[in-house]
């Protein structure tokens, strides 16, 4: 069974958690420590833990299906929120799927959620990205791809990352794309700020981010896809700057969030007398 528990304020673990937790055989967890509190403050002891932290998650879900063939109860917390999202969960509710037992659920905070339902932005249709690829070609593609994306994207990130993530999705997505940002959510200092990308990369760079931040961005604006014609005519003046047809290329498929084989074509095309 998967248990939420809370992303910062102990009032938030639910009975039904707590009666979960008093009842699994074995606590399946990425902290001893961390999880070892939330039981105590739970009034719970003696329980066994299980570390499934992301280096751990395959090696435990073997574990977890031995322990479920012999009848035993499983509750699978992470450090805060729901196991699963970006956290260990994935692997071990496969693998006891494949080992034909029974998964459920008992449902509670989620960051992503929580800061979505409060940004302001629509809310009926979303995007939950996680953490973007911190470098290379795989990062550039997934900003490509959110900039282009119509409903809204939820997205988790670093505070010692956030000030280069806003400015990354500001120069691919606009600057005057609507976002909200929350962050320490339930906690104390819990903060929710709402304004452009701009705006949101002067703010990030004029005070340094402290504590847990969610990014809920808008959704790209609708928009005619672009012709041929004006990616070409995008291509040739990206080669007119000097850029090799493979750069060229690259900054086209980027730009205009499609594939890189049409925009090698197209850059060839724009490069014909
Ligand atoms: N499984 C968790 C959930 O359900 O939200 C997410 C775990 S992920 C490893 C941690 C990230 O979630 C943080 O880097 C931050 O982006 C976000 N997060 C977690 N707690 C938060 C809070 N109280 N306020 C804002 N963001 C939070």
């Amino acid at each position: 069974m998967l248990v939420a528990t809370p992303i910062g304020n102990l009032g938030d673990l639910s009975p039904r958690a707590v009666e979960a937790l008093a009842a699994a055989t074995c606590v399946v967890c990425e902290d001893t420590r961390r999880t070892g509190r939330l039981l105590v403050h739970a009034g719970i002891r003696g329980t066994r833990l299980l570390v499934a932290n992301e280096h751990r998650e395959a090696a435990c879900a073997a574990e977890v299906g031995r322990l479920l063939a012999q009848g035993a109860t499983i509750a699978v917390v992470t450090d805060a929120g729901t196991p699963g999202i970006s956290d260990p969960g994935e692997r071990l509710v496969a693998a006891a799927i494949a080992g034909g037992h029974d998964v459920s659920i008992v449902p509670g905070p989620a960051a992503a959620v929580a800061a979505l339902v409060i940004s302001g932005l629509p809310t009926e249709r979303f995007v939950m990205e996680g953490f973007l690829p911190r470098r290379g070609r795989e990062r550039s593609d997934r900003i490509a791809a959110v900039a282009v994306e119509r409903r809204t994207v939820v997205l988790y990130e670093a505070p010692h990352r956030l000030a280069r993530t806003l400015a990354d999705l500001a120069a691919t997505c606009g600057h005057g794309r609507p976002v909200s940002i929350s962050r320490e959510l339930t906690k104390l200092h819990e903060e929710t700020w709402r304004g452009s990308l701009g705006d949101a990369v002067a703010r990030a760079a004029e005070r340094d981010p402290i504590g847990e931040h969610v990014i809920v961005l808008a959704g790209a604006p609708d928009e005619e896809p672009a012709s041929d014609d004006t990616i070409e005519a995008f291509g040739r003046d990206a080669l007119a700057r000097g850029l090799s047809p493979r750069d060229a290329a690259s900054e086209v498929a980027t730009a205009f969030a499609i594939p890189r084989r049409r925009a090698y074509d197209l850059v060839q095309r724009a490069r014909r007398p």
